[in-house]
């Protein structure tokens, strides 16, 4: 497997700010690499250093293997769609899109079929002879994503080129992205603040955050097996409960801030230890009795989300708990008392953070 792009201690400062805090990252030939972090994560001024439109305060980049640190960003081999990507504006549509393949001395049959191709992805093709001024916001996003596409670059820098599209072209586009950049055998480094965009195109996704990488690997890894709380929460969303560890091993033992018991599986965590144990919104079961596991909720309410209903819920101790659970399942009512249990092998155990779980979980 080769590697596209390597980046060593890459790192940026603003002033008191650190952008980004010393980034090892490395992207290999045909990855699709989401970069995913809250918006000021750091996310912009790392793709914009491996772009060559800023300078690093210290670290290194390599693309295809030789280092690009003294290269102007048109010698990097790299097609980069900014986030606030500009279209020429006395170019057509068309003339935007075959501009790079045009610079680069396409014949016109391959500048004919490459700009179709992106067109028709966009959803464009027969918008090719507008100008980006009689062009919607989200229109002219499309279009500047099939220059850059077009560009057939050995690297591909996106900025969250989904952003300012609708709902349903901005799933459509996911997926045809991610299609044509395995068809076209393209690299794709592609940076957003929208987990649900990461876990569905990526081949890997880096979790960042302030600007120092949290998680590295695929989506399901991420999901099933987060580094911290901040992940488990981030990607999908998580409700936490606060405790000590009585005892682990086999099974591990918390109890938490109000006395409860819960099972959790097997960890090394000591007996006293303060942890957070954690369950993803999907993973809590509406149950018919009090067990094990289970706390007595009321529905405070229900929101319904095309397939999934979600639920907000209150425990007499007054904490809100969340709950995502499939249409087809009896609906409960507000108002409503329910048992719901956190079956033992849903519950994610870590350390209690350093700088304590709202801060942990806050999301810039
Ligand atoms: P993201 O793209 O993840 O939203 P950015 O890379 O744009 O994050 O910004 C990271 C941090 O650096 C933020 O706190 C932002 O305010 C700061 N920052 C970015 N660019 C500049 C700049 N030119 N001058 C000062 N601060 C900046
Ligand atoms: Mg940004």
């Amino acid at each position: 497997m080769s590697v596209v792009l390597k980046t060593t201690g890459l790192a940026k400062r603003f002033g008191d700010i650190t952008a980004v805090g010393g980034i090892d990252l490395t992207v290999n030939r045909g990855e699709y690499f989401i970069v995913l972090g809250p918006s000021g994560a750091g996310k912009t001024t790392l793709l914009k250093m491996v772009a060559g439109l800023i300078e690093p305060d210290s670290g290194s980049i390599e693309i295809e293997g030789r280092s690009v640190d003294n290269l102007p960003p048109e010698r990097r081999n790299i097609a980069f769609l900014s986030q606030e990507y500009s279209l020429f504006p006395h170019m057509t549509v068309w003339e935007n899109t075959v501009f790079g393949p045009m610079m680069m001395g396409w014949s016109e049959r391959e500048m004919h079929s490459i700009g179709v191709e992106m067109l028709n992805m966009v959803h464009l093709f027969d918008r090719k002879d507008a100008y980006p001024t009689e062009l919607s916001g989200g229109m002219q996003q499309r279009n500047a994503l099939a220059r850059a596409l077009a560009r057939t670059a050995g690297l591909l820098l996106l900025d969250e080129p989904l952003r300012a599209l609708d709902a349903r072209l901005r799933l459509s586009l996911r997926w045809e992205l991610r299609k044509l950049s395995t068809a076209l055998k393209i690299t794709t480094l592609h940076v957003t603040h929208d987990q649900e965009e990461a876990m569905s195109i990526a081949d890997r996704i880096m979790v960042i955050r302030k600007g120092r990488i949290i998680q590295v690997g695929t989506p399901d890894e991420l999901y099933n097996q987060p580094a911290t709380p901040f992940v488990a929460n981030f990607l999908g969303q998580a409700n936490f409960i606060e405790g000590t560890i009585i005892s682990s091993g086999d099974v591990t033992m918390i109890k938490d801030l109000y006395g409860r018991e819960f099972r959790a599986p097997p960890s090394s965590f000591k007996e006293g230890e303060r942890v957070v144990a954690a369950i993803k919104t999907e993973r809590m079961r509406i149950s018919e009795e009090m067990a094990e596991n289970t706390i007595e909720f009321e529905v405070v309410r229900r929101m319904f989300l095309g397939r999934f209903v979600d639920y907000t819920l209150k425990s007499a101790e007054g904490e809100k708990f969340y709950m995502k659970v499939p249409h087809t399942v009896d609906l409960l009512e507000p108002g409503q008392k329910v048992p719901v249990r956190m079956p033992e092998r849903n519950l994610m155990v870590f350390g209690y953070p350093e700088k304590g779980l709202k801060e942990e979980l806050r999301v810039e």
